[in-house]
């Protein structure tokens, strides 16, 4: 069974074909600047190509890609399903769904909760589903896995009857993350996921910290969109909500201009004024420069204070896992988050945290919390998903 995932963005598509027999992955790519003038990325094992293509919208990138499957692989291009990466699901989808009419629609609908995200997922389903009708397409949400989280865990402290009105609570997102790299977390420390309290760090562009108690998600960093919770590449986290009343105010913005500034300006980017980028982060606070400096502290802060908080909610932890591009890629992010967990018994191996490679434990073997790193696979949950 081939199974082609999707993730459409507002002017990008990627996408992943894998071969499901042995969960290989056959040729991913990435189609982006559509709308602007297009440009077509695309690997296969060892062989990769980039194409300047014009695409005007969603359905040209789409056939591109489609094209390109064709050109490269003839008859092995046929997908026997497609897997559609979806943002939000709402109080509805605690799980993956068949895509009707009606969840469309609800999907559609969900844009409430994820304005700059699940419109453009409703659009790469369309287009989809227009290009590939007779195969049956699969709506994997960012938020199913934490469906489990209690209500003391996911209800906002405003009157019950709004939250319960609009559907407003915590959803939390990262959830394929969070799951994949939970079950890989039991792996390496050789017990069942069931009999486990762990906290995944999802440290990328978008960052979230999850308590994942006996398998299931308990808690999560991120709130009703993906705005709250650590800070994150340019979004700002968490905030006292007066910060926007006062902004609003006094710098004459609209709702449209606080949406941009909260999701598009913030965070690392406005904090450091160098880059929403960690690794220019990294490079600029070595050279000195102070905001650099004070955006690195901030971040590794926050995910400290959602470990301490994951800790006290789970009742104790066995093991904490990195992922994502920061939480894999910096041993320096980790060693200065762990050096603070001596409290609950946590020793790092210097040597695997600085210099090993992919998927490994970093903890000694005398620490009495396991710490990893788990490169996570979102793509491969959603096709995983589709097939089940
Ligand atoms: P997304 O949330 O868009 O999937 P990623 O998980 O790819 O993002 O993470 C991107 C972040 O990872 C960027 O801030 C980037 O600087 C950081 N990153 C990637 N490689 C490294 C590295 N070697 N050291 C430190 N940070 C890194």
């Amino acid at each position: 069974m081939r199974v082609l995932v999707l993730n459409a963005g507002s002017s990008s598509l990627k996408f992943n074909l894998f071969e499901m027999a042995d969960e290989s992955l056959i040729l991913e790519g990435l189609v982006e600047r559509i709308g602007v003038d297009g440009r077509l990325a695309w690997s296969v094992g060892a062989e990769s190509g980039v194409q300047e293509v014009q695409l005007p919208d969603h359905a040209a990138a789409l056939a591109a890609m489609i094209e390109l499957l064709e050109a490269r692989l003839g008859s092995g291009a046929r997908i026997h399903a497609v897997g559609h990466r979806v943002v939000h699901g709402g109080p509805k989808y605690g799980e993956s769904t068949l895509i009707t009419p009606e969840v469309l629609a609800d999907i559609e609908a969900y844009a409430l909760y994820a304005p700059l995200h699940n419109p453009n997922n409703a659009l790469g389903i369309r287009v989809a589903k227009a290009a590939l009708p007779d195969v049956p397409h699969i709506a994997v949400f960012d938020t199913a896995f934490h469906h489990t989280m209690p209500e003391h865990a996911r209800t906002y402290g405003i009157p019950y009857e709004l939250s319960m009105k609009y559907g407003i609570r915590r959803y939390g997102f990262h959830g394929s993350s969070h799951a994949y790299v939970a079950a890989r977390t039991a792996i390496l420390v050789a017990r069942p996921l069931r009999s486990l309290k762990l906290i995944t760090c999802h440290i990328g562009n978008g960052t979230s910290v999850c308590a994942v108690r006996y398998g299931h998600s308990m808690d999560t960093s991120m709130g009703m969109t993906p705005l709250q919770g650590v800070i994150m590449g340019t979004r700002c986290g968490t905030l006292d909500p007066s910060i926007v009343d006062l902004l609003i105010d006094k710098e004459h913005l609209d709702y449209q201009a606080i949406t941009e500034l909260l999701n598009k300006k913030s965070g690392l980017l406005g904090i450091s004024g160098v880059s929403s980028d960690f690794r220019e982060i990294e490079a600029a606070a070595d050279a000195g420069i102070p905001r650099a400096i004070l955006a690195r502290d901030i971040l590794t802060y926050d995910v400290r204070k959602f470990i301490g908080s994951y800790v006290s909610v789970m009742d104790g932890v066995d093991a904490i896992t990195f992922t994502a591009g920061i939480g894999t890629h910096s041993s320096r992010l980790r060693a200065e988050v762990c050096r603070h967990l001596t409290y609950l018994g946590v020793k790092l191996d210097e040597t695997s945290n600085r210099d090993g490679q992919g998927e490994r434990l970093i903890s000694a073997a005398d620490s009495r919390i396991a710490v990893a790193v788990v490169p996570t696979h979102e793509e491969l949950m959603i096709a995983r998903e589709t097939v089940r």
